[in-house]
């Protein structure tokens, strides 16, 4: 029989360092086109892993000796390289034991219909306006999850105040994937504590002044400064990632809050 324990000891084997299985009724009133059962309609659980970005490729930053390497490895690597095959390999525990794994990783040039907002690292954003419903009733696909919500929905972390997933183990040094599955393995609480009560530590670190204490992280604003910050002007890319010049003193400072410890 498929338990959360197979599936967490895999996990842990790969690299992933946090864990955790969400209740669905825990999306209820979640925007359809958001929402993981319109997904898989006979979904029971959703669950999230945590891969850590290693700290050295944010001290290099605090450091100035070295900045593109957290972009390409602690960002594009681990979301867009490493997590598929890891996702494939939990997919083949859930599915060999007779269940549906819907793998979602981080998708930073798609929006779902109706969002008209843009990455502004990236030049292609796509909005998927040419989709239409299966039936009346039904959102229109591509359905993408709320990393935010789904990690609080794990127990596996919260969205903090400049909108990155956040835990009191790993600050922001964490990227995320989920799987939406049919399974019916055993769900843990959600995220209960409120990290950024209390604390404005990123709102204090960003030198321009990007994150508001109360509308949050200014992406256009941010992106305008991380890429200037030394004197470059570097240009937008198709896929973006590009190099955080600005050493992401944001995340440093909300890291060493959480974890009480220095970069
Ligand atoms: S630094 Fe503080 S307010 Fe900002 S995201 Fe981290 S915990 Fe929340
Ligand atoms: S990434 Fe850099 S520019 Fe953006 S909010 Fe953080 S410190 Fe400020």
């Amino acid at each position: 029989m498929l338990t959360r324990e197979t599936i967490e000891s895999a996990a842990r084997e790969l690299g992933a360092a946090m864990f955790g299985v969400g209740d669905l009724s825990l999306f209820e009133g979640e925007d359809p086109r958001r929402d993981p059962k319109m997904i898989c309609p006979k979904a029971h659980c959703i669950v999230g892993f945590g891969i850590p970005v290693p700290r050295g490729l944010y001290k290099t930053m605090k450091e100035g000796t070295q900045f593109y390497t957290y972009t390409t490895v602690g960002v594009k690597a681990i979301d867009e390289e490493y997590f598929e095959i890891f996702l494939f390999k939990m997919a083949s525990i859930i599915e060999d034991a007779g269940y549906d794994a819907c793998l979602q990783r981080t998708t930073p040039n798609l929006r779902v219909q109706g969002d008209k907002s843009a990455n502004p690292e990236t030049i292609g954003v796509y909005e998927l306006k040419y989709a239409s419903p299966v039936e009346p009733g039904k959102p229109p696909p591509d359905i993408m999850i709320d990393f935010g919500k789904a990690a609080r929905a794990c127990g596996i972390g919260m969205p903090g105040r400049d909108g990155k997933v956040i835990n009191r183990a790993y600050g922001p040094f964490m990227r995320y994937a989920f799987i939406v599955t049919d399974a019916p393995l055993a769900t843990n609480p959600p995220f209960a504590d409120d990290l950024c009560a209390g604390c404005d530590a990123c709102v204090k670190a960003c030198d321009a002044g990007c994150i508001d204490p109360e509308k949050g992280l200014d992406t256009w604003k941010c992106w305008e400064h991380y890429n200037k910050a030394r004197g470059y002007d570097l240009p937008r890319t198709q896929w973006g990632y590009q190099a955080c010049l600005c050493g992401k003193k944001c995340d440093v400072a909300c890291w060493e809050h959480l974890t009480g410890k220095t970069l």
